[in-house]
């Protein structure tokens, strides 16, 4: 499993040292910003989560796993 760091501090999955602490994470492109892809607790794709894109720069990537600490 990969060590995934995260500079974004106001995500629940955030930790001390910018260490993301989710079991599974959903990268998508910026143009899919927008949906509401999900993931199931297992780390399975869930609906039209499953499917592949592709990016031209690392500008055009975002996670969609983020949730805000409120
Ligand atoms: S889920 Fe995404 S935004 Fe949240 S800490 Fe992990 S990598 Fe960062």
């Amino acid at each position: 499993m990969p060590e995934v760091k995260c500079n974004v501090s106001n995500c629940v999955y955030w930790a001390e040292g910018n260490n993301c602490h989710a079991d599974t994470i959903l990268v998508e492109v910026d143009q899919h910003a927008n949906e509401d892809y999900d993931m199931s607790a297992a780390g399975h794709f869930v609906d039209d989560a499953l499917h592949k894109d592709k990016a031209s720069t690392v500008a055009e990537t975002c996670c969609h796993t983020f949730r805000s600490r409120h």
